[in-house]
């Protein structure tokens, strides 16, 4: 397909274009313990992977209730765990496969791209740094400057920042989070089955489609999309 609009299409980061699970987890758990609370471990962790830095801790924390000074202490332990694990010389954070594929393949097709994360934009620069993909994408939104997911200010200032029209975005993600942030910003939402939340939460947050490798995800915009004019 070929048009002379703009389109944009939106990732996330941790769980749709790079495998974090084991790493944010470590960390998680490093950090609670590090205050003295239960350690929420990996299959908990993998239900609050996209959210912001606060508000996952505050989830995993629950039934308990934090105060928000031990959230902030959590939050800064976290921190600190990351950026020491990330340092370690064998520190594995892989893309997941057909990244490089289908950035490309979209690039070629007319599409942008950006990210919206729930990662701080150190953390965001670091994996894009160290998989070559730093000048790949036009907008970068991380939790520095706006709300949690699923609130939809990412994307809004991705799109205020590139001047795309909502109907010719799209958000790809594989948390819930992600699907009911793209739906709230009124643009296609596309899940990933190979993430932390499975299809059948994908699909119940109104994904409209769920895909399970990266190279569906051409063939699966072209169904989906429809040009502004012939909405308008
Ligand atoms: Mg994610």
């Amino acid at each position: 397909m070929t048009t002379d609009l703009l389109r944009l299409v939106i990732f996330d980061c941790d769980g749709t274009l790079v495998d974090s699970q084991h790493a944010i987890a470590h960390c998680m758990d490093h950090a609670f313990a590090e205050h003295g609370l239960d350690c929420p471990g990996l299959e908990k962790t993998r239900t609050i992977i996209g959210l912001s830095l606060p508000e996952a801790i505050a989830q995993l924390a629950r039934p308990a209730m934090l105060e928000t000074t031990l959230i902030e202490a959590v939050t800064n332990s976290y921190k600190s765990a990351f950026f020491t694990l990330r340092q370690s010389p064998d520190f594995f954070e892989p893309l997941f496969p057909g990244v490089l594929e289908v950035i490309n393949t979209l690039d070629q097709r007319g599409w942008l791209s950006g990210v919206a994360t729930g990662k701080a934009r150190r953390g965001l620069d670091a994996v894009l740094d160290r998989n070559n993909l730093s000048k790949r994408f036009v907008t970068l939104q991380t939790c520095d400057n706006h709300p949690s997911k699923p609130h939809p200010s990412m994307l809004e200032a991705a799109m205020m920042e590139t001047g795309v029209d909502p109907r010719c975005c799209a958000m790809i993600g594989d948390t819930t989070f992600d699907i009911e942030m793209g739906r709230a910003a009124g643009m296609l939402s596309i899940g990933v089955a190979w993430g932390y939340h499975d299809r059948e939460k994908l699909q119940s947050a109104g994904a409209h489609a769920v895909i399970d490798h990266f190279d569906q995800l051409p063939a699966i915009l072209d169904d989906l999309w429809k040009p502004a004019a012939e909405t308008a």
